[in-house]
């Protein structure tokens, strides 16, 4: 088996023929970490012994023809998403030391299936970042390039499915943190519909805008994944009803429409990214889909609304870490002083800038001017996508302005938040967005992958499925 080619599906059906046990194929992702992950640093801890225990309870699960999709699939997870027993850090040193005491939902889901998980991933602390250089633990590396970054939050997911170390990863998303890591290491990443999967047992950083889903290889197993992990869940107040999923059955039969907005590309998109862009969308003409320019006149403002909503969320969210309740914990003589150096010692920098900025735009002298008008922003943003989705399937854009960039290219933050300007306005939005590659460009000689992002209405993932199989196929 060729671990950096190998799909979910093809994995199913070896297990299921018995060509090999699913013991054998975590023993193989087992010594591919050993060899590889001392340099790449995908994960920040690898669980043989239960890895191991948990394929042998696959196999028999096989054995007794009990097998669904993802029984003895070994996959990675991000370290902000809770299983339970398992240290779950975010990558902060806040939470170096803190155990689950409960699975995420999506946990107790996959391990009903029988999946293998092989360990907890690298990711920029509390989800805040694009290439993993914000993790309180060391970088991961782009496994195509290692002089590059492999995107991020998710880095550290998507580092370890590019590199054959896991078939597939969970990521979160909040603005970008599964799609814009798809698209630098030449996978596939879903961002579900907003409350599609349940957000419970993750890590919050923005809670109304969080969404978990998949990093894979290709269309067929994100859906497998999505599918295993989807569903309404009592224990998150804003998870979907199962009645809200679409069967695709509105569209069968007639021409897709497909809607470019066109304005808003023309800034800042690397000109090679452009190219494999265009032949994207002459494969899709070509295929049958109706191609058209739109006018989503509010996508210029969604970074900046964005970079409001977001550090507001996060920043009330990141107040129950205060030195009393969870993790981290300074000790000192005065309560104010506990709070101030387990904050100050136990938060990163990126952290810690975003509490300013989340504290600053809730704070009652700038609330109206900033917050407010964020939020009031966000829903012209929501109400120009509902626009746009009555005369269109799908919206269709790169998933980031150019490919990996070098350790250290981005050490401005705002260089780095504008990484995120095509993947935010799905979250603020709340509708399903996923990253297919879209073949390479060539930096200093090397190929480096760039995805394309296809977007559809809410509770529309097939349409994206269905769209990103055609551009899969180019
Ligand atoms: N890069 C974005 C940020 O830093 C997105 C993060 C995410 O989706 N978790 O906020």
């Amino acid at each position: 088996m060729n671990l950096e080619t190998l799909t979910i599906s093809e994995a199913r059906r070896a297990l299921d023929a018995k060509e090999y046990s699913a013991l054998e194929l975590t023993n193989a992702y087992l010594s591919e970490i050993a060899e590889k992950n001392p340099e790449i640093h995908a994960y920040l801890e690898v669980w043989e012994k239960t890895a191991r225990e948990e394929a042998k309870k696959a196999d028999d699960m096989i054995a007794r023809g009990e097998s669904q999709p993802l029984t003895g699939i070994p996959i990675a997870v991000k370290d902000n998403i809770l299983i339970e027993g398992r240290i779950a850090s975010s990558a902060s040193k806040m939470l170096e030391n803190y155990r689950a005491s409960y699975d995420a939902t999506v946990i107790k889901k996959l391990k009903e299936q029988g999946t293998v998980f092989l360990g907890r991933t690298n990711m920029d602390e509390f989800a805040m970042g694009s290439s993993t250089e914000n993790s309180a633990y060391g970088p991961s590396k782009n496994p195509i390039d290692l002089k590059r970054v492999p995107g991020g939050s998710s880095g550290g997911s998507a580092a370890a499915v590019a590199g054959g170390m896991a078939l597939a990863a969970l990521g979160s998303d909040t603005g970008g943190s599964i799609r814009q890591p798809a698209s630098l290491t030449g996978l596939v990443g879903l961002k579900p519909t907003y409350g599609a999967v349940s957000r419970f047992g993750l890590i919050a950083m923005g809670s109304s805008l969080d969404q978990i889903g998949p990093l894979t290889k290709t269309i067929e197993d994100a859906q497998i994944i999505f599918e295993a992990i989807r569903g309404n869940d009592k224990n998150d107040s804003t998870s979907l009803p199962d009645s809200s999923r679409s069967d695709l059955g509105n569209t069968k039969g007639r021409t897709l429409k497909i809607g470019i907005p066109r304005a808003f590309l023309a800034k800042g998109v690397d000109p090679d990214v452009l190219v494999n862009f265009e032949k994207v969308l002459a494969h899709l003409a070509q295929e049958g889909y109706e191609i058209k320019d739109i006018d989503l006149p509010s996508l210029p403002s969604a970074l900046a609304v964005y970079y409001i909503v977001m550090p507001a969320e996060s920043s009330t969210n990141l107040a129950r870490f205060d030195g009393i309740r969870y993790g981290l914990s300074v000790p000192a003589l005065a309560i104010q002083e506990v709070y101030a150096k387990t904050r100050g010692q136990g938060f990163g920098p990126e952290v810690r800038r975003r509490i300013l900025v989340g504290t600053f735009v809730l704070s009652s002298g700038y609330a109206d001017a900033y917050y407010r008008k964020a939020l009031a922003v966000r829903e012209i943003i929501r109400a120009d996508f509902a626009r746009a989705f009555e005369s269109v399937d799908a919206v269709v854009m790169p998933t980031c302005p150019a490919p990996a960039f070098t350790f250290g290219e981005k050490s401005n933050p705002l260089a780095m938040y504008a990484e995120d300007i095509f993947s935010v306005p799905a979250n603020l939005a709340g509708v399903p967005a996923i990253s297919v590659p879209m073949g390479t460009v060539v930096r200093d000689g090397v190929n480096l992958p760039v995805g394309s992002q296809i977007v559809a209405s809410h509770g529309n993932e097939e349409t994206l499925f269905k769209i990103g199989h055609d551009v899969e196929g180019e």
